[in-house]
């Protein structure tokens, strides 16, 4: 097997195998994280600062700036804490899964997530450790995709996988403040209780939302909604300041009357409405217009799947493909700006 690579050299009574596999009564002494993005950077750097100082994290990333950052900024809170050698980079995701009771991992889609997945499961089975390991995948990926990994572990019988996509955004995530969602086949107390208290380390909410798989049908619904609400937010702005209506007391009628939503009220698209948001900033951070016009692209799928009928989908869809090419790497409400442009 290859060594894990240690981002600070382990204390010499206490070697790494020893650490983690223990035999130790503790529960999660070994914590996996895979996908240090904008997201998962957060949400590990929050695992990191609540798991006991003496447990293990051990972080796998392909991109290894990510990675060598994630190691700068947790060494530091270490030294000043006076806690010790606690990160650990893996190599592979398969090196992560062999020594961790609990693994997390945030990626971009459903092929990434199968990827990481398959490359963990698929050199026979993984070791037993003093646990059964855990799996929580948060990102956002369709429920055919997160159904076919929860299968490949749970026939397997490698460990238990939960589908628990977040809601909160990077602000969310920086301030440890998340929602998540989550699908898990137990109704009943151990395995829901422990999934619980996982994602407390990274938000403030968690909804059991059914079997595996339930978790993403949810936040793909939710997605769906923030969506359609992005573009009529946007136009509804656009139409009211082509009236002459002025954009702030526009947006606090909406606000206080039925057209209120996330969108309007906390996105709002329209520079120097709301400070904080990435309007007023350049349409830089927030959630990316590629991240959104995806989870869309999830949803049509998956309503497809389910032979269900989605009227506003194919225009939507339209609308955030025109707008990525324009403006890639920008916060969705970036519509807003689409419009202005070409409105004449
Ligand atoms: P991101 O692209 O910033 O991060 C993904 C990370 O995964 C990157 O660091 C990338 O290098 C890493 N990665 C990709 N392939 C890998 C592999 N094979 N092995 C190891 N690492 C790999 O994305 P993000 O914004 O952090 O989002 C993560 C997930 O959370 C997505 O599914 C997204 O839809 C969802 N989400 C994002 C937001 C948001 O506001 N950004 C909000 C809610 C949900």
């Amino acid at each position: 097997m290859a060594p894990l690579r240690s981002a600070v050299r382990p204390a010499q009574n206490t070697p790494l195998l020893r650490r983690a596999f223990s035999s130790s009564l503790r529960r999660d002494a070994t914590w996996g994280f895979i996908g240090l993005g904008q997201m998962g950077f957060f949400m590990a750097k929050n695992l990191r600062a609540k798991i006991p100082a003496e447990d293990t994290l051990i972080i796998r990333d392909v991109n290894e700036e990510s990675t060598a950052r994630f190691v700068s900024e947790t060494s530091e809170v270490a030294k000043s804490s006076g806690a010790g050698d606690k990160v650990v980079i893996a190599q592979t995701a398969r090196e992560l899964a062999e020594r961790s009771t609990v693994i997390i991992t945030s990626l971009p889609g459903p092929q990434h997530a199968k990827d990481v997945y398959h490359s963990m499961l698929r050199q026979g089975e993984l070791p037993a450790l003093e646990q059964e390991r855990l799996f929580i995948d948060t990102s956002t990926i369709d429920p055919a995709s997160s159904k076919e990994i929860a299968n490949a572990i749970h026939t397997t019988g490698q460990g238990r996988f939960v589908d628990a996509p977040v809601s909160g955004g990077v602000v969310g995530a920086r301030a440890g403040t998340l929602s998540f969602m989550f699908g898990a086949s137990s109704q009943t107390g151990q395995l829901l209780d422990r999934v619980r208290s996982v994602l407390a380390h990274m938000g403030k909410k968690s909804w059991h939302m059914g079997a595996p798989g339930a978790g993403v049908s949810g936040k793909l619904a939710n997605n769906y909604i923030l969506a359609i609400n992005n573009i009529a937010t946007a136009e509804a702005m656009n139409l009211g300041i082509r009236w002459g209506l002025d954009p702030k007391a526009l947006a606090e009628l909406v606000n206080s009357s039925t057209g209120r939503c996330w969108p309007m009220e906390v996105n709002n698209p329209v520079p120097g409405v709301v400070e904080t948001a990435p309007a007023s900033r350049g349409y830089e951070g927030g959630f990316g217009v590629s991240l959104m016009n995806k989870d869309l692209r999830l949803a049509i799928t998956a309503a497809e799947e389910s032979q269900t009928h989605l009227a506003l989908a194919d225009k939507a869809r339209g609308v955030y493909n025109a707008v990525e090419e324009e403006h890639r790497g920008k916060d969705f409400s970036v519509v807003y700006k689409w419009l202005q442009d070409h409105s004449h």
